[in-house]
């Protein structure tokens, strides 16, 4: 019923938590004194003993009573709102420094849209537990006690302890309904992170969607998930409205218990009027303070469900801290037998040893699907590795901090991203000091130089990923951009596979003559764009099935053999075709 490390979470919270129950208690007490005098005045205009200045000074104690209960009503909020407030922002900040501990690596935890929803409306929901749950959590406990003690000295102790004991009726109610609850109300929030993913998913595939004409079929799996949340919303609705009725029958039987025990005991003539109006009036608060408890119950169960999920998030295993700088000299990477897999079913790589020289040029090849871009991903340290040892210059590429590791090594691959602006914004990314003319020559080392003359120059505007270029287009300038940069490592991944023959030639002795001052790995399918590598792997299946020059892989790897003979065939038959 109570969860200690969300108390933990904010300690800070727990002065105002007491100053609620403070606040609730002293108007409970003011409550009973203001019942008390109009009881008493009751009694005595029954037996017609009340005089004038008796009759105004109650009333004046009624109005001061008013006052100060108006004023602890209005403290209470005020300290519900300030106990919840700083839950909810200590919360955000954890799950967001969460995120940056884990870096990239975060997704192997949790969807970006799970994400967002647990520290959106999941934190939202924590805010009624601080703020009314916890704190009614034990004014619910003290008050029937303080009632207690009160109608036992102002009338029966024997009235006051069947009403004490009828209360725990109520939280027993409570306890039977969690247990239901607590799976429901899981599987709720389960239903709801799914259909969060896939509506942001869908959102942000609609052009493929529309595409392929999948749209239509996509909304009705939407609606299938949305009338499975609808369902199970309803049966928590529905839980929660039968658990209130069986709370409200206790409650209210209770009240209406001690208003007949009272009655009764007025009629035999043990009570006097007085203590019977008293008692009578104040009856139901022994159980409003608990049914009250039963209402916040329920969202407060909800902000539990979202805070188990959060707290799985934040207890998720961390990278330790990357404390080693990007080495300066001596880059050779070196991966040695890593067995990889990113579900940990299928195995992606297995058992891949790789030597990677500096100031090289190294092609990596195969065929689609063999575990190429895993390899480039993996050298940048955007996967953790498992199996196996991943250096560059003798360094865990696990153990180079981040920024340092992402500032030297640069990947192109197919997918380069664009932000909207103008041509040379773009390219200022790579070289903020670069001058016109450096960034006009990157432009005509990767041939796109041209297009955008005739355009406006470095000054031609991108829209969003640079979505009014060709693909072809967005390549060379991504090719560009890299050049720009002065990073130690490149990784072009598929970076030519869009570019026609003319510009890819151009290019390529680009990226040849880069790996004079720089490393250079080529991921390729095709393997003429690799032959005058230093070194070549070629991949099969997750495997390296050779290494070597060109040539030596003709001689000793079938695998490359094979898929250079099918590549030649196609490219003289693709000649002979055309003349
Ligand atoms: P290549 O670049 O050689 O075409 P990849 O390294 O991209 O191959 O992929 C190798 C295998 O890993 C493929 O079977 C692919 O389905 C799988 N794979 C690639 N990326 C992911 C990912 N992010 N999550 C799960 N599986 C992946
Ligand atoms: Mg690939």
């Amino acid at each position: 019923m109570f969860d200690k490390r969300l108390m933990a979470m904010c300690p800070e919270s727990k002065k105002y938590i007491v100053g609620n129950i403070i606040c609730q208690w002293t108007e409970l007490m003011v409550n009973a004194l203001m019942i008390f005098i109009i009881a008493n005045a009751v009694g005595k205009l029954y037996r017609n003993e009340m005089t004038l200045n008796e009759m105004i000074i109650s009333l004046l104690i009624l109005a001061g009573a008013l006052v100060v209960r108006f004023f602890m009503t209005k403290k209470t909020t005020e300290m519900s709102y300030l106990a919840s407030k700083t839950v909810k922002r200590v919360m955000r900040e954890q799950i967001y420094k969460k995120i940056l501990r884990l870096g990239n690596t975060y997704r192997e935890h949790a969807t970006t849209a799970e994400l967002v929803q647990e520290s959106v409306e999941g934190v939202e929901q924590l805010e009624s537990y601080f703020g009314q749950y916890v704190p009614q959590f034990f004014y619910a406990f003290i008050a029937p006690v303080t009632l207690f003690i009160l109608f036992g000295l102002a009338g029966s102790f024997k009235v006051a302890g069947v009403l004490l004991i009828c209360v725990p009726l109520i939280p027993g109610a409570i306890m039977m309904v969690q247990k239901i609850a607590k799976k429901l109300l899981s599987k709720y929030w389960d239903q709801y992170a799914k259909l969060g993913s896939t509506f942001l998913e869908n959102l942000q595939g609609m052009t493929t969607l529309k595409t392929y004409k999948a749209d239509a079929y996509k909304n009705e799996q939407m609606n299938a998930e949305s009338e499975n949340f609808r369902r199970i919303t309803m049966k928590v609705l529905t839980m929660q409205l039968n658990s209130i009725i069986i709370m409200d029958f206790f409650a209210y039987g209770g009240a209406a218990l001690g208003i007949v025990l009272a009655g009764k005991a007025f009629i035999d003539g043990d009570l006097t009027l007085q203590s019977t109006v008293f008692m009578i009036l104040l009856s139901a608060d022994f159980f409003l303070p608990m049914r009250k408890l039963g209402s916040y119950f329920h969202v407060a169960m909800n902000g539990m469900a979202a805070s188990d999920r959060i707290f799985k998030f934040l207890s998720e295993e961390e990278p330790k801290e990357k404390t080693s700088m990007f080495p300066e000299r001596g880059l050779d990477i070196s991966l040695s037998d890593i067995c990889f897999s990113y579900d940990g079913e299928m195995q992606v790589l297995d058992g891949v040893s790789i030597d990677i020289r500096e100031h090289t040029f190294t092609g990596i090849v195969g065929e689609s699907g063999s575990g190429k871009s895993t390899i480039a991903s993996l050298i940048m340290g955007r996967n953790s590795i498992k199996q196996g040892k991943l250096t560059i210059a003798g360094i865990n590429v696990s153990d180079i901090n981040e920024d340092s590791l992402f500032k030297n090594i640069n990947y192109v691959g197919i997918g380069s991203t664009f932000f909207k602006g103008t041509v040379r914004e773009n390219l200022l990314l790579a070289a903020p000091k670069a001058s016109e003319e450096e960034l006009w020559n990157a432009l005509a080392e990767c041939n796109i130089d041209g297009f955008f003359k005739d355009e406006n120059g470095l000054d031609t505007l991108l829209t969003e990923n640079a979505g009014n270029l060709s693909g072809g287009q967005k390549q060379r300038l991504a090719l560009a951009r890299a050049i720009l940069h002065d990073a130690k490592i490149y990784i072009f991944d598929e970076a030519t596979s869009n570019i026609d023959i003319e510009s890819e030639e151009l290019i390529l002795s680009k990226i040849k003559k880069l790996a004079e001052t720089k490393t250079v790995i080529m991921i390729t399918h095709r393997l003429m764009n690799v032959v005058d590598a230093d070194r070549i792997n070629c991949m099969e299946n997750g495997r390296v099935s050779g290494n070597g020059t060109h040539a030596e892989l003709l001689e000793t790897d079938g695998i490359y053999r094979n898929l250079w003979n099918t590549q030649k065939e196609l490219e003289e038959y693709g000649k002979g075709g055309a003349t």
